[in-house]
């Protein structure tokens, strides 16, 4: 008899990979170079320098070497939480009634909960490699802010995380964490900052935004001795990092003798979807494989299926190089009542590049029918997702139910990059029922278009 394969797989600590994986060393076209925004020349390691640190300055350029390998000292933290297992939705699979084969890489089982930490820790070591005294950074949803500093009280680096004030008071419990693992959290705007005084003096009750946040923490960053501002992704470096979510899948599908049909990932700034395909990608690539890949966003943040693929800057702030991407332009900021996630204006430069040579699909989706995948998954399968994870598993549902009416038995595999612990207000609002879709006019994106830098 066939040996059943395990709900719960997880490969032995001996397995994990050693190394990340640069897709951009197999691609068989390059993404355009990262521009510097004065010159207009393609930016240098060296103009890098007082952004990044010098070894993730010379990752975000290289498009040449396929593997890094990773720092004993961040394998060391990995392991605490690695490698992740890969789940089979038996639970789901049979609450749909579908003959598909559903997989997901679970990403959410650190204290953090989120993927976000495989990149956190990379970062925060070479800080600490490079002898830096402080990092800062900003966070909207809570999850980048929390992994940071995670990472850095694990290193010793002191971190100011500059938090929209909005998201502190919808997440109290998440800025606690956060100073729990040693971190100042700022709520932003604030008096501390030029950028934030400027603003409380124009409007006293705003409740922030990402963008106000940002500067303040590059701002911070700038005006204090030996401290950089970091960012948790779009970043190749970042990709890079999250690579091991795939190499770790793909050996394990491999162990069990599986292999996707396709694959599904989230996309906010594509830093998890870059990490889970990367391997995958490279097989289709050579023309071993023909997986289907999907992207899958928010209807009111649809960088990919409605955004212009041109220079723009990867940060609100206008202070990074200007990157090649799927944007909306950096000044975009959805509806209001956007609870789930996936916020950011722009998308990876890898993954921009994909799509726009037809290696990955993209489809969006309403906030609504998100929940809905949302709360299914969580009573089937006992893991409460994070909205922005909700994304992969409403278009996993949908590829299974469409399974279900032609019979096909594909084998889906998505990545659940979190945990859903603090976004009860979001789920709330979808129980509650005063959960809305708002779809983003032409009008409302052309705004941002508008804006967008002249290259
Ligand atoms: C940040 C985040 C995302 C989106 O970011 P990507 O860079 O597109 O991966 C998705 N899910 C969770 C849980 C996150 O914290």
């Amino acid at each position: 008899m066939e040996e059943k394969i395990p709900y719960r797989f997880v490969l032995s600590e001996d397995q994990m990979p050693k190394q990340w994986y640069n897709l951009r060393a197999d691609m068989k076209e390059l993404p355009p170079p990262l521009l510097n925004p004065e010159t207009l020349q393609p930016i240098t390691k060296e103009e890098l320098y007082p952004m990044f640190c010098k070894e993730l300055a010379h990752q975000e350029l290289d498009t040449t070497t396929r593997y890094f390998d990773i720092p004993e000292e961040v394998l060391d933290i990995y392991k605490v939480y690695r490698p992740s297992p890969l789940m089979r939705a038996y639970n789901l699979e049979k609450a749909l009634g579908t003959p598909a084969k559903i997989y997901y890489k679970y990403e959410g089982n650190n204290t953090s909960g989120s993927h976000k930490l495989n990149s956190a820790v990379a970062q925060a070591y070479y800080a600490k490699q490079q002898g830096l005294s402080s990092l800062t950074t900003e966070t909207g949803a809570g999850q980048w802010g929390t992994a940071l500093s995670e990472a850095c009280g694990y290193f010793g680096i002191p971190l100011t995380v500059y938090m929209v004030k909005g998201s502190a008071a919808q997440k109290p419990y998440r800025k606690i964490l956060i100073q729990t693992f040693g971190a100042d959290v700022v709520e932003s705007p604030s008096m501390t900052t030029e950028a934030g005084r400027k603003i409380l003096a124009e409007m006293p009750n705003t409740t922030g935004s990402l963008g106000c946040a940002i500067s303040e923490a590059v701002e911070k960053a700038r005006t204090s001795e030996n401290s950089k501002y970091v960012l948790g992704s779009v970043l190749n470096q970042v990709l890079l990092h999250q690579s091991i979510i795939g190499l770790e899948a793909k050996k394990a599908m491999e162990l069990l003798d599986e292999q996707p049909d396709i694959i599904i990932g989230c996309a906010g700034g594509g830093s998890n979807i870059g990490g889970l395909i990367a391997p995958f990608m490279k097989e289709k690539i050579e023309g071993k494989t023909n997986t289907r890949f999907i992207a899958v966003e928010p209807a009111s943040c649809p960088s990919l299926t409605r955004g212009k693929y041109a220079y723009d800057f990867c940060d609100t702030g206008r202070i990074t190089p200007l990157a090649k991407m799927y944007t909306l332009g950096c000044d975009f900021i959805p509806s209001a009542n956007h609870a789930g996630g996936l916020r950011y204006h722009g998308m990876s430069p890898i993954i921009s590049k994909l799509y726009d040579d037809g290696y990955i699909e993209a489809i969006s989706v309403e906030q609504t029918r998100v929940f809905e995948a949302a709360t299914l998954f969580s009573r089937v399968e006992t893991i409460l997702p994070a909205p922005e994870s909700s994304h992969a598993i409403r278009a996993a549902i949908d590829v299974a139910l469409e399974c279900k009416k032609t019979g096909e038995s594909k084998t889906i595999l998505f990545c659940l990059t979190g945990s859903g612990f603090f976004d009860m207000s979001a789920y709330d609002s979808f129980l509650n029922k005063t959960m809305s879709d708002y779809i983003p006019s032409d009008e409302d994106l052309q705004k941002g278009f508008a804006k967008l830098p002249k290259v």
